[in-house]
């Protein structure tokens, strides 16, 4: 059975005093409460082994946002899976389309990281999603299907098994214009059946596929009532309490 689940993805916000606070507000806020999927938070490197021993790691897993693509040595200023998974994090977001634009990550780039992080035991929460005027040309499908292919289908069946997905229109990332459910559940499908088509359909019954985009209190309920919706990525909303636990309570 696939898990649903809400991760937030902080991005280059908060210092560390102020991200320690959210993740001990988001702690104490689900403390006593039983939730319907695994809660996830995505924080900045600095912050990581700070958040991870200031909360309770069964209840919110601590996801970094990037991991190097080498293994060690004079790479100045990146970090490793290794790095990130002595941290304490369980999770690491790629191949999110900020990262694909302003830092030029290729397919090949992306796909050595996913078998890094996988190699030093995290979950890599994987990004996918076409641009508006792919999208308005009517090629999202192709687009995200190249996006899977090209970063992932050389993974085994096991370590595929291991990958959440994210499907992350650009167009709704951080401009409040949300994709439908319906929209959402038609790409999520196709996303399924891309998987099953080469892993099998037990597989791609498995994996979970997360939806990202504008997503807040208001939208998450109907995104995730959809079949194959299994949760979110949440950027903007995740960044107060008072916003990432009623997506959180949507499931
Ligand atoms: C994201 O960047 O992963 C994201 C979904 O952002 P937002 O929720 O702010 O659109």
């Amino acid at each position: 059975m696939r898990k649903n689940v809400v991760a937030g993805n902080w991005k280059m916000n908060t210092t560390l005093p102020e991200g320690l606070a959210l993740a001990k507000g988001l702690d104490e806020a689900l403390k006593g409460k039983t939730v319907n999927c695994d809660v996830v938070i995505g924080t900045p490197f600095t912050h990581l082994a700070s958040v991870a021993a200031a909360i309770d790691t069964t209840k919110i897993g601590v996801a970094a946002e990037n991991c190097a693509d080498h293994d060690k040595g004079a790479y100045t200023g990146e970090v490793s899976a290794a790095m990130l998974a002595s941290t304490g994090a369980k999770y690491v977001i790629l191949g999110h389309s900020e990262r694909r634009a302003y830092y030029h990550e290729t397919a090949e780039i992306l796909k050595t990281k996913v078998n890094l992080a996988l190699a030093n035991g995290l979950t890599p929460i994987f990004c996918i999603g076409e641009v508006l005027e792919e999208r308005e040309a009517g090629k999202h499908f192709e687009v995200v299907e190249e996006q899977i292919k090209s970063s992932l289908f050389e993974l085994s069946t096991e370590d595929f098994g291991k990958l959440i997905l994210a499907y992350e229109p650009v167009w709704a990332i951080g401009t409040g214009k949300t994709a439908t459910a319906d929209q959402a559940q038609e790409i999520h499908a196709y996303i399924r059946k891309v998987v099953a088509g080469k892993y099998g359909q037990a597989v791609a019954d498995d994996c979970s596929i997360l939806y990202g985009g504008s997503c807040n209190a208001s939208n998450a309920e109907e995104l995730f009532s959809k079949a194959d919706v299994d949760g979110g990525l949440i950027g903007g909303a995740s960044l107060s309490v008072d916003k990432f636990l009623p997506i959180i309570e949507a499931f």
